[in-house]
């Protein structure tokens, strides 16, 4: 069976702390790699976790909240200074690509490889991208701002089911959203909070664990990871604890961790 994994490079939210650095995940797919999120920090922890950033050819971001993409510049200006001459490519907010722009051309840098921006399209799930193995939509969730989860679907192998991986980002809890990664093999759903501040996580658009846990019901995943966790929390036994009760096959999605995605 060929590789399927996601690296989980950062779990935290909002403001890195010692044990958690913000959003930022790598996809492994049979020598193919993948960024979803590039919080800030994140190409110093890909060295932590022995990922070569210059195998990494596309970057997913799923919305302009720093927390997410903050190291993304930083992350690009070293693949110039390495000499990288092969292109990646970039889905993202439309308004990401007038970031990077401005930021490279204030600092008069013309990039080696060429850079491809594909802005990410609203309302409805898209297929963004699509190769001899694998297919990526995208879909919207509910944020404070424009918002994007993705689905990553194996194409069906012979003699094996077609696993998948669901990233749902910041969102506010929405059984709707379910639909767009139906029976998905492994999902990731955002937990910021735990389930006593449910007030908080409707006021901020973002998910308690049981919300989450909730969602992969609704979804008929077969493993939940949970993650982006509030840096209020240092212990998270219990927040995974009443996940599990809503659906035992909950794991802490916990930086530097490797899971295999099976279906
Ligand atoms: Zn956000």
């Amino acid at each position: 069976m060929k590789p399927f994994q996601v690296h989980i490079i950062g779990s935290g939210s909002a403001v890195p702390s010692a044990h958690r650095a913000a959003t930022s995940q790598v996809l492994h797919y049979n020598g193919q790699y993948a960024m979803i999120d590039c919080a800030e920090g994140t190409q110093i922890h890909l060295k932590k976790n022995k990922i070569s950033l210059s195998r990494i050819s596309r970057f997913f971001i799923s919305h302009l909240h720093g927390d997410h993409y903050f190291g993304l510049i930083g992350l690009i200006n070293t693949l110039h200074l390495y000499g990288k001459t092969q292109p990646i490519t970039i889905y993202g907010p439309a308004a990401l690509y007038d970031i990077l722009q401005m930021q490279l051309k204030a600092s008069d840098t013309t990039l080696k490889f060429p850079l491809i921006f594909k802005p990410l399209l609203p309302n409805e799930k898209h297929l963004i991208v699509e190769d001899d193995q694998m297919r990526c939509y995208s879909f919207p969730v509910r944020h404070r701002i424009a918002a994007w989860g993705f689905l990553f679907e194996e194409k069906p192998v012979a003699g094996s089911h077609a696993r998948s991986y669901a990233f749902c980002t910041d969102t506010a809890f929405s059984p709707e959203l379910a639909g767009y990664f139906k029976d998905v093999s492994v999902l990731y759903h955002e937990a910021t909070f735990m389930d006593h501040l449910r007030s908080v996580a409707e006021a901020t658009f973002h998910s308690t664990s049981v919300q989450a846990a909730q969602m992969a019901v609704l979804s008929g995943t077969g493993r939940l990871l949970i993650g982006h966790f509030s840096s209020r929390y240092s212990e998270l036994d219990q927040m995974l604890d009443e996940a599990r009760e809503v659906f035992p096959q909950t794991d802490l999605a916990l930086d530097g961790m490797v899971v295999d995605i099976k279906s």
